[in-house]
């Protein structure tokens, strides 16, 4: 299959710049999360990458074709809608054989290729019920079985876990990681969770206001973090202010954070503070350690120390921003 060009994509909606000049590649097989809050701009993206919706400005291009002025069925990509979108009427061959259908695939084919795609997502024994008489998550799973039928360069997926409950959301995200990976299908998933962002991409894309702020991989995501917003929307930091900021290399104005797990408690350090909080999170507790007004969060393993103690503090990597950008701290 091939992979996915998109440049300087904008929209326009309501007298607002919802989608300002998004420029994306995602490489053949490669699966990449946009990853971003409530609002800022994903599923308007992902409609026009699909073709639903037109684009104000910019070009999108799969497998090397551009595809911008094509509509959503001439292009080779599938979405899976983040509702679904099933019809309530028809069994779950019948949804999943219905884009076959529209293309004029041969019947026997279409059988075929359908029974393929519902034992790939494991619901071969489902496949004469109503979506109506099957879980949010077989649901969700016949949504996934009527695009990748379709043999698409490009899969899209809006919000795929948002209507499942938390148990299910991690199950269903690591089948649609394997079917994905096992297919080598080029992919692209809209969230605004970064848990399951963080878990199941190549890449992440983190969008802000219409515009993507930064695009790496995970774990260079959480320990590089660009701007202010990616650190503060991925993964905790505490703001490192007052004595916990001696010796930090940073100006005045600079804003200064920490995550927890750099922030490591050792008995020989000039630095003190004392105990104020510790929540236990199972294989580790999380200490909240005060000094005058200032607040670090440390995560532990092994005991805790009790609240009220004092304890020598050390800071590992830390993130220092000027203007909201990164210009030091982490190595
Ligand atoms: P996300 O998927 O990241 O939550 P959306 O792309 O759905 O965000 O929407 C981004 C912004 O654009 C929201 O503020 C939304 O209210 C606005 N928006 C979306 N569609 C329209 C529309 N048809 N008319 C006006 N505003 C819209
Ligand atoms: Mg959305």
């Amino acid at each position: 299959g091939g992979g996915l060009l998109v440049r300087g994509l904008r929209k326009r909606l309501g007298g607002r710049d919802v989608v300002a000049g998004i420029d994306l590649d995602v490489a053949p097989g490669e699966l990449v999360s946009l990853l971003g809050p409530s609002g800022c701009g994903k599923t308007t993206t992902l409609r026009m990458v699909a073709g639903f919706l037109p684009v104000d400005d910019g070009t999108v291009a799969m497998g090397g074709r551009d595809v911008t002025d094509t509509g959503p069925e001439r292009r080779p990509s599938a979405m899976v809608f983040q509702n679904y979108a099933l019809w309530p009427h028809m069994t779950v061959t019948q949804n999943v054989a219905f884009p076959l259908r529209t293309r004029r695939v041969p019947k026997q084919q279409t059988a075929e290729r359908v029974r393929a795609a519902l034992e790939l997502v494991g619901l071969s024994h489902h496949a004469t019920s109503k979506p109506t008489a099957i879980s949010g998550g077989e649901q969700q799973r016949v949504a996934l079985a009527r695009a990748v039928v379709q043999e698409p360069d490009v899969l899209l997926l809006d919000e795929p876990l948002s209507n499942l409950d938390a148990k299910l959301r991690v199950s269903v995200r690591d089948e649609i990681r394997r079917i994905q990976q096992r297919l080598g299908i080029t992919t692209v998933i809209v969230t605004h969770d970064q848990d399951e962002a963080l878990s199941v991409s190549d890449r992440i894309a983190v969008m802000h206001d219409g515009r993507i702020e930064q695009i790496a991989a995970p774990a260079e995501l959480y320990a590089r973090p660009a701007t202010e917003f990616v650190a503060s929307f991925i993964g905790s930091t505490s703001a490192v202010g007052g004595r916990f900021a001696i010796g930090v290399d940073s100006r005045p104005g600079d804003t200064v954070l920490v995550r927890p797990e750099q922030v490591v408690l050792c008995d020989d350090s000039p630095l003190t503070a004392t105990v104020s909080r510790v929540l236990m999170r199972g294989h580790f507790a999380e200490v909240v350690l005060r000094a005058d007004d200032d607040e670090l969060r440390a995560f532990v393993s092994g005991p805790p120390p009790s609240v009220g103690h004092a304890v020598g503090v050390r800071l590992g990597d830390v993130l220092v921003y000027r203007e909201g950008v990164l210009v030091g701290g982490a190595r």
